[in-house]
């Protein structure tokens, strides 16, 4: 089973991702419909009258009924530089096989970044990167990293010219040399790394990967459950006991939408005291994304 058309279209399709990446379908096994077929071994026939197929695939993914989702999965051949594909690898529940560079010679491809496309570090949060550093450094920063890569594969080669086994050569190659693989995944899993790697958090690099991946490849072939993945689990907002007490004393003041003076003397007891509190300003940003609180001018 599945979406013969969408397939044809898709495979081997080397879709572009960054300056020389890309994600290529190479097979696929099932569609909505299989995982349909899957579910209603384990309700009958009776939910045929009473459910349509989207319907039943919703009900599943709302309810975390997640194994009819391990019935499908993709393999993909991916290029990717390695310092995102380091994120990616984490990625455990992947079947990988990777281009070997102890078998083959690197491939002469590196990452470059863009004189405006250099990120300033984020200060509030030391995981993540927050607006760009002005285009007058950008380009010396672009300018010494051309010259670095250039040096690196320079060496890298005289090194095999030499003799030196492919092995050790290697071993000063840039972080952004790419890298190509063989990737296979279910659906259930795939969903799990898309939602982290989608995530507006997510590093910019493998974001490019998992936002191409979901909607050139996943959508077309899943449409049904796409959709659902998108409204109950990529555009989901998890409430904490502590958020839903914030909301019930803001509606019991007769708060909404709230200023952020309100909502600071709405928080958790826990929070008040603290001058900084993570979880107080992640409240904080849910609360802003379904209008709780008033967007600040
Ligand atoms: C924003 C962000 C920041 C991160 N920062 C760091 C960091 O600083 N350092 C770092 O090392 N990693 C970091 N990671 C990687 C993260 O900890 C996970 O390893 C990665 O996201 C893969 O998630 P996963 O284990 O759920 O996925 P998968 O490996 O695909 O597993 C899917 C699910 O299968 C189950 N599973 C798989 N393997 C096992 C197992 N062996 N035992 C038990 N259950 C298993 C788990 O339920 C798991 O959630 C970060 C990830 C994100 C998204």
């Amino acid at each position: 089973m599945k979406n013969t058309e969408q397939f044809s279209a898709l495979q081997w399709k080397k879709i572009p991702v960054l300056d020389k990446g890309f994600v290529c379908l190479v097979d696929v096994m099932g569609d909505d419909s299989a995982i349909v077929q899957a579910a209603r071994v384990s309700y009958g026939e009776g939910t045929k009258k009473t459910s349509d197929d989207r319907t039943l695939l919703r009900y599943l993914l709302r309810h975390q009924h997640t194994t009819p989702f391990e019935m499908a999965e993709i393999k993909l051949l991916v290029r990717s530089p390695m310092d995102c594909w380091r994120q990616w690898i984490r990625h455990r529940t992947a079947s990988v096989n990777e281009y070997s560079t102890r078998y083959s010679i690197a491939i002469d491809a590196a990452y470059a970044t863009n004189p405006t496309e250099w990120r300033k570090q984020c200060e509030t949060n030391r995981q993540g990167s927050y607006g760009n550093i002005n285009e007058e450094i950008g380009k010396e920063l672009t300018n010494k990293e051309q010259d670095f890569h250039t040096q690196a594969r320079n060496l890298y080669e005289s090194r095999i010219e030499l003799g030196v086994a492919r092995e050790q050569a290697r071993k000063d190659l840039p972080l952004s040399t790419y890298t190509e693989a063989y990737w296979k995944i279910d659906l259930h899993n795939l969903f799990r790394f898309l939602s982290l790697r989608m995530e507006s958090n997510a590093q910019f690099e493998i974001l490019q990967y998992a936002t191409t991946i979901g909607e050139q490849i996943v959508q077309p072939l899943f449409p049904l459950c796409w959709e659902a993945f998108l409204d109950y689990q990529l555009n989901s907002i998890r409430l904490s006991r502590l958020d839903q007490e914030v909301i019930s004393r803001l509606v019991q003041a007769g708060n909404i939408p709230a200023t952020r003076e309100q909502f600071i003397l709405a928080q958790d007891t826990a929070w008040k005291n603290l001058e900084r509190c993570r979880e107080r300003e992640e409240c904080y940003e849910k609360l802003q994304k379904i209008k709780i609180i008033k967007n600040e001018i």
